[in-house]
């Protein structure tokens, strides 16, 4: 484990269909990859980088689930019925205290200290502002969160 105290050790690789999913998760503060962030839609290409990173593949595609081990298939098409069908495969979906995760690029999110200087759009630090190491983008909990703890429930 590299510094993550929130025991979500388990780790997520996401097909092309699942991009709304793959936020979720990262927002719940997994390490979920996704399969267009790599540019990969091939079944093989897709079931080595499980393999080579040991993650869970997660699809929508029955055939390539079958044949990749410890692979979640999902039927779902809408978000919050696919979140209730991980639930159902043991993957604990809440939100955590802070921010862990970007969701847009999956690197992992630090505190902005507060006096640092933010872009305008974003909140005042002291109410809770997040910098992605990766992407640099900013994150805090406003509308879009909310917006997830409610669906997630
Ligand atoms: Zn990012």
């Amino acid at each position: 484990m590299s510094g993550d105290n929130d025991g979500r050790g388990e780790r997520f690789l996401l097909d092309a269909m699942l991009g709304k999913l793959t936020t979720y998760l990262r927002m719940c503060g997994y390490d979920a990859a996704y399969a267009l962030d790599r540019d990969v839609e091939a079944d093989d290409e897709l079931r080595r980088i499980a393999d080579q990173e040991e993650r869970t593949l997660v699809t929508r595609d029955t055939d390539l689930a079958a044949r990749t081990d410890g692979a979640f298939s999902l039927s779902a098409r809408d978000v919050e019925t696919q979140c209730d069908e991980l639930r159902a495969a043991g993957v604990a979906l809440s939100l955590p205290d802070r921010p862990r995760r970007c969701g847009r690029c999956n690197g992992r999110l630090e505190p902005v200290e507060d006096g640092v200087e933010t872009p305008d759009h974003t909140p005042d630090p002291t109410a809770g502002v997040w910098r992605c190491g990766r992407c640099n983008g900013y994150f805090w909990k406003g509308s879009h969160w909310e917006d997830v703890r409610r669906r997630l429930g």
